[in-house]
Parts: structure tokens; sequence; C-alpha cells
């Protein structure tokens, strides 16, 4: 009887997300606190762990130091790309299969060449709420190391190219960057001037909506996808609102355990399965690369609760500071604090209800 008691006790102490161990109570209600563990973080099917992001998840489940019992099942029916388990090891196979995809550039370099025009082109796609953008950089400056766009891509996700073209930056080029650019004086010689891509780029984001009536739901301006959007969008010298912006650079999900960005390179093999920026890029490939990345984390599914962020208003007290909650905090269970524990960040699933 008293050893369950025990038992029960160290229980109580420990966090139903992320399973750590706490000798005290108050202490579970701290890091509830900050650790802002929800619906939303990647979860291991086998044993339910929350985890902060996919890397601390393959972690746990491929090593070094993965937890065994876990380990040995996502061997033999564990997806290595999306890291979710299926219910035999053939539906494994077929699963895995599905979710490696490759690298559909090849197959695009054709229509890259015809619509190599700098015409935002909508007989692809009509009206896309959701476009990816990527850019490739020249350098400017007396050592070349300023970056300048050299190229831009903006896409629909259906990849369909909307806009593609080379751009003449406002400053003298002094490092064209031709081995990872591809790009040559020639190309650069009479195309757009930024002033007028940046412009294009503008109007087609916000489409006809002002930059300070866009709103998170219900406009007309379209969710921008990148990686490391912030650099893009300032060498274009386009002002877009976070609240549409999708960056995989930024998605804590997707991010290093060191919460440091992970390259789009390394994304791409590790959860798309194939190869990016190999030799000569094209922004085109990025822009497909991140739109993948994005649909894949869209369409996670995840319980649906109201007031899903812990910046929303409606959830101000749940582990607000003042003190006369802690008590009835320390009397809730583990998994009751788990409950009403909510996310510091936006998860993309959320845009499949927008
Ligand atoms: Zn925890
Ligand atoms: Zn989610
Ligand atoms: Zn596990
Ligand atoms: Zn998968």
């Amino acid at each position: 009887m008293v050893n369950r008691m025990e038992s029960s006790e160290t229980l109580r102490n420990k966090c139903a997300a992320c399973f750590k161990q706490f000798n005290r109570m108050e202490h579970l209600v701290e890091h509830m606190r900050t650790s802002f563990h929800s619906v939303h973080e990647p979860i291991c099917t086998v044993c339910k762990k929350h985890c902060r992001s996919f890397e601390s998840l393959r972690e746990h489940l491929i090593g070094p130091l993965p937890k065994l019992e876990c380990k040995n099942i996502f061997n033999v029916r564990g997806c290595r790309f999306c890291l979710t388990i299926l219910d035999s090891p053939n539906a494994h196979r077929i699963h895995q299969e599905r979710c490696q995809l490759s690298n559909g550039l090849t197959a695009r370099l054709a229509n890259l060449g015809l619509r190599d025009n700098a015409t935002v082109d909508n007989t692809y796609s009509r009206n896309p709420q959701i476009v990816a953008l990527a850019c490739k950089m020249v350098g400017g400056g007396t050592d070349g190391s300023l970056d300048y766009c050299g190229r831009v891509c903006v896409i629909d996700e259906h990849e369909n190219i909307i806009f593609h073209a080379y751009v003449t930056p406002p400053v003298q080029v002094t490092n064209y960057r031709y081995e990872t650019t591809g790009i040559r004086p020639e190309h650069l010689r009479d195309a757009l001037p930024l002033r007028q891509v940046q412009r294009k780029i503008q109007d087609f984001l916000c489409n006809g909506e002002p930059n300070w009536r866009i709103r998170a739901r219900g406009g007309n301006a379209r969710i921008l996808v990148g990686h490391g959007l912030d650099h893009d969008l300032d060498r274009l010298q386009v002002e877009y609102p976070p609240i549409m912006i999708r960056d995989t650079a930024k998605y804590p999900p997707l991010m290093k355990t060191s919460k440091l960005s992970n390259s789009l390179k390394y994304l791409t093999q590790a959860y798309l399965g194939y190869d990016i920026q190999t030799g000569v890029q094209d922004p085109y490939e990025d822009c497909v690369a991140t739109m993948r990345l994005y649909m894949r984390m869209k369409s996670q599914v995840h319980r649906r609760e109201e007031y899903p962020l812990a910046s929303d208003p409606q959830n101000r007290n749940i582990f607000a500071t003042a003190p006369w909650r802690q008590n009835e905090l320390e009397r809730m269970s583990p998994e009751e604090l788990l409950a009403i524990s909510r996310s510091d960040y936006y998860c993309w699933c959320l845009d499949r209800s927008a």
C-alpha cells in the first residue's frame, strides 16, 4: 500500500508531455509555465512522448541514445521521413515509398525555359492562396560579399511557376557566384530592374489588400512560404506581415534541437528524401522544396482545440503568473496540466481550417 502510494507520488510529478520527472509538484507547474507543451508538438507514436522538434523526435527514435522500446518498433514499421509509425511492415513499405519524393526539377526544366518571361501568369493557377518564393543572390560591394537578388521565382501550391525572373540589382555586381547561381552577366543585362520586380511581387502577395489591412484570416492576401524569407524579402525590398509568412527556417518543429535553423538542403534530404542544391542552384527547386515541406506540415492531424495559442487572450489565465492560482495548479494531475497547456507557436495544421 505504501509502495503504491509512493510510486503514484512520483508519477504525479512527471510531465505528461516530455516525461521529465520533478521532485516537487511546484517544479512541474513551473516547468509547464515555460514549456508550452501542446497537441501540436511532434509526438512519438509508441510512447506518446512530446518532442519540441522532429529532430528531437528523430533522436528519440533513431539515436545515438534512442529509447529502445520505441526504436525497435520504429525499425520495423516507422517512416524515416515523416517519422510516423505504420500499422504493419507492409503498410510501412507502401507508405514510405510515397513519402519519399524525388526532385521535381528535371521534369520542369522545359517548362522553366518557356516561362522565363517575367510575367505573372494566371493561366496555371487562377488565384492561388498559398505561394512559395525563393531568390538566388549575386554579390555586390568591393569584395562581392553583399547579397543582391539576381534571380527570383514564385510558385503555387501545385508547383506551377507563377513568376520567374532575372533581376538587375541596383548596384554593380562584383561576383556573379556562377558556380552556385549559374548567373552570367548576359542574364542580368536586359533583366527586370529590382524596383519593378519588387512592385510586381508586392502586389501579387497583397492581392488587392493594403498591407496594413492584412489579417490572418478572411482577406485576399496570400500565404507566403519560403526558407529564410526575412533575407529574401529584405533583398527584394518587399514588406509583408509575419502573420502571412510560413518560413521553414523558423517553424519550431523543423528547427534543430539547439533552436537554430536547419538548412533547406538538410530539410529536403531528411523530410522529403531527395537532394537539392547539388551544383548550380535553381530558385524553382528551392520553391518546390519549401512548398512540399509546408504542405507536409500543414497536413498534420492534430486535435482541434479552442484558442490553440498561448498568446490567445482567452488563455491569459492558464499559466499566468498570478500566485494565487499556484495551489489550484498544484492540485491538478499532470494530464490535466497538459490539457490546459497551449502552444507558443502557430502550428501550420491550423491553416487547414483557415
Ligand atoms: Zn514537459
Ligand atoms: Zn498542429
Ligand atoms: Zn517513444
Ligand atoms: Zn512518411
